[in-house]
């Protein structure tokens, strides 16, 4: 931790970006996504929603294969249960 002001985007240490294959996050642990990264992804989606169940669901489908846990519920739960619903479609 040099403190410098321009880390380059590389530095993955404050993107809370996953680590494979255990999908835990690189920044703090938790496992991924974690909430700082679901408010990042948030924000990141906010103009296109769709897109970010696609990018999870594509996440999902990759952790599935290195946890060795297909179609498993607590997974699906943890990649794409935090989403905000949108109220139109209950
Ligand atoms: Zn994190």
């Amino acid at each position: 931790m040099t403190g410098a002001s321009d880390v380059p985007a590389t530095a993955a240490a404050y993107e809370h970006a996953p680590v494979t294959p255990d999908w835990t996050c690189g920044t703090c642990g938790a496992a991924w996504p974690c909430e700082p990264k679901r408010d990042r992804l948030l924000a990141e989606y906010a103009a296109d929603r769709a897109m970010l169940s696609v990018y999870l669901g594509a996440c999902l489908a990759a952790a599935a294969e290195d946890l060795h846990a297909p179609g498993s519920t607590s997974l699906q739960d943890r990649f794409l249960g935090w989403l905000p619903r949108r109220p139109k479609r209950f």
